[in-house]
């Protein structure tokens, strides 16, 4: 069915409108149809009862309806949607590029999920990162450590077998069975802090890397007592 927004009224003289589309003229006849246009010009119709509306043939020739023709050409050859693709590809790729990255970075920065990594790394890029799969599991703390697995009810346990509590910060720095990888503690408060310098900082990372490996292969060693 033609759509009444296609429909041309040329209003002549105050007297007579040309509508080129049948389905217009029913639709605008009815005062409760749904298309916002027929309402339009049913009010219209309505205030001016001198308006007399007859079907004329599209492109016949019709002064006020060739009008509405070069209208509705120039709208749409000059009107603002279609300015865009007289852009450079290139530019208009760079445009939906940034507006992807904007919107990327809007809902990471708001979203309620990742939030370990989110404080670690609360700019998206399209650079790949260099973490593996070991700074993946110790920055987001979920991996082989017993307050994970207690607090997913994979263990009955969040305690690590050396009596502390099984999070990434312990290994990282107190539990008796990785001080060869030990770094300084953070000052209470600072964790965060000391996780983004840990993150940014490649020795950090190969010590971190070693003892989520090490705890990966003896799994019993880390299971509480
Ligand atoms: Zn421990």
């Amino acid at each position: 069915m033609p759509n009444p927004d296609d429909t041309k009224l040329s209003k002549s003289s105050n007297s007579s409108a040309g509508v080129d589309n049948r389905a217009s003229i029913m639709a605008s006849s009815n005062s409760k149809s749904t298309n916002e246009t027929a309402r339009k010009i049913f009010k219209i119709l309505l205030s001016n009862p001198r308006i007399k509306v007859s079907w004329v043939k599209a492109h016949a020739g019709n002064i006020g309806n060739e009008r509405a023709d070069q209208l509705k050409k120039d709208a749409t050859q000059h009107g603002q949607p279609y300015s865009h693709t007289k852009l450079p590809k290139p530019y208009i790729k760079g445009l939906l590029r940034k507006r992807m990255l904007e919107e990327w970075q809007t809902s990471w920065k708001n979203g309620d999920t990742g939030r370990k990594i989110y404080n670690i790394m609360p700019s998206v890029s399209l650079r790949p990162t260099n973490w593996i799969r070991e700074d993946v599991i110790f920055f987001s703390q979920h991996g082989p450590f017993p307050a994970y697995l207690k607090r997913f009810h994979l263990s009955d346990s969040e305690y690590c077998s050396c009596g502390g509590i099984g999070m990434a910060l312990h290994y990282a720095t107190e539990c008796i069975y990785t001080v060869s990888w030990h770094m300084r503690k953070p000052a209470p408060n600072f964790e965060q802090e000391w996780l983004k310098i840990v993150a940014n900082n490649l020795v950090s990372r190969q010590r971190i890397h070693g003892i989520i490996k090490f705890i990966s292969e003896n799994r019993d060693l880390f299971r509480p007592p």
